[in-house]
């Protein structure tokens, strides 16, 4: 049996409590996994002045593969999210969030299986601003007036979003790669092209191009991003695959999530060409750190992805299968599942007791 050296990353918040929830279920799996345990959060500020260590970075660099929990980002305190500094240190190009139905969620849809695989380094999230006021803004303002460009408020604040060749095709390559290894059969571009005519519109241009080299392989299809919201709520067995810019990309893989459930059972993944990080989508819920009430199976669908891609498929279906029938069943599961379908927290149970039913089901 091959041992997994795995860098985990419980984070702070709810982090601790729904990453120890999911080694044991791994555990109790069989999967034979040496954890390396490595710290992120705000609680390190204090102490080390960054709440990424560098000791953090090398651990993942090392083992290629890690899973973390959340990790709070404090609204306004000069530090960047972590999670968008690990994405840009180990250029982990993709987002990778499926979205489908479990029983027993109490979710408005049934019968979805979506994948939205999402661009994680460009777009409005490259980072690129101009503060209000600021000397840059001013100049960069003169500068669309002086060249024809157009005309901003001089009031403006200002938000790049570079779209490039290389980061569109790489990522629809990788979405179209994923659509065939996984036995999907389409694939949907989303796009604001019509307005965006040099950033989306160079997004469709690659997205096409990339999409003709598929031809008879796979469905290859394009959206405009307002219709395919609509489109995805009101028919969204039209949809397979989803590949979008990094923005469309964070508002979509939310509203799927919606659909499914909400962010309790989200799961998602960071990958790049050399490294791999899969975490849940939702935060670090600070309001119910250490009360033992959140529902670690986001975390624990990360980890099923993450099998997957260590190639223990076995141990992956059989706690996918373990999580549907403790769901299912509706009697040991945490306050979120429980008031989605009763509208009450009423007979719910905790973190270890939801995992430890959904162990005595492995
Ligand atoms: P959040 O932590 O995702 O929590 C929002 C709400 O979602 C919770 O109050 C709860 O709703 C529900 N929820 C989230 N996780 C849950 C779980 N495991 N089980 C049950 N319910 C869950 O979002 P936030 O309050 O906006 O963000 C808190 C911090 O997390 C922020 O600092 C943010 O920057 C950070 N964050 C980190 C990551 C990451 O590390 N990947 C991602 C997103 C946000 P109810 O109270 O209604 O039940």
């Amino acid at each position: 049996m091959t041992t997994h050296r795995i860098t985990l990353i419980p984070g702070d918040g709810i982090g601790p409590e729904i990453t120890t929830a999911m080694q044991s279920v791994l555990e109790a799996a069989g999967v034979d996994i040496s954890w390396e345990k490595a710290e992120a959060g705000a609680h390190l500020m204090e102490r080390l002045g960054t709440p990424l260590p560098e000791a953090t970075i090398d651990s993942i660099r090392a083992n290629k593969v890690a899973i973390k929990g959340p990790v709070t980002t404090p609204v306004g305190s000069g530090f960047r999210s972590v999670n968008v500094q690990l994405r840009k240190e180990l250029d982990l190009f993709v987002n990778l969030r499926p979205a489908f139905s479990l029983p027993g969620t109490g979710a408005r849809y049934e019968d979805i299986d979506l994948v939205i695989v999402r661009e994680n380094t460009e777009d409005l999230y490259a980072g690129i601003e101009f503060e209000e006021g600021s000397l840059e803004a001013a100049g960069l303002i003169a500068y669309c007036e002086e060249s024809g460009a157009g005309r901003i408020r001089p009031d403006s604040g200002i938000s790049l979003k570079p779209i490039s060749v290389t980061g569109s095709r790489r990522i629809v390559s990788w979405a179209c790669e994923y659509a065939l290894a996984n036995g999907r059969t389409k694939v949907t571009a989303v796009h604001k092209a019509n307005i965006l005519k040099y950033s989306d519109g160079l997004f469709l241009r690659v997205a096409r191009e990339v999409g003709e080299g598929y031809a008879g392989r796979l469905q290859f299809e394009d959206r405009i991003v307002d219709a395919c919201c609509m489109g995805l709520v009101m028919r969204p067995e039209e949809f397979d695959v989803l590949v979008l810019p990094n923005l469309y990309g964070d508002i979509i893989s939310d509203l799927c999530a919606g659909m499914v459930g909400g962010l309790g059972i989200a799961p998602g993944a960071n990958i790049g060409e050399e490294y791999a990080v899969f975490e849940p989508v939702h935060g670090s819920a600070p309001k119910y750190a250490g009360k033992n009430v959140a529902n670690p199976t986001a975390e624990l669908l990360s980890a099923v992805l993450m099998l997957r891609h260590l190639g223990e498929a076995e141990a992956a279906d059989r706690i996918l299968t373990a999580i549907r029938q403790v769901l299912n069943e509706g009697t040991a599961v945490t306050y979120d599942i429980r008031r989605a379908n009763t509208g009450s927290t009423d007979g719910s149970v905790g973190t270890t007791e939801y995992s430890n039913a959904v162990i005595a089901h492995l």
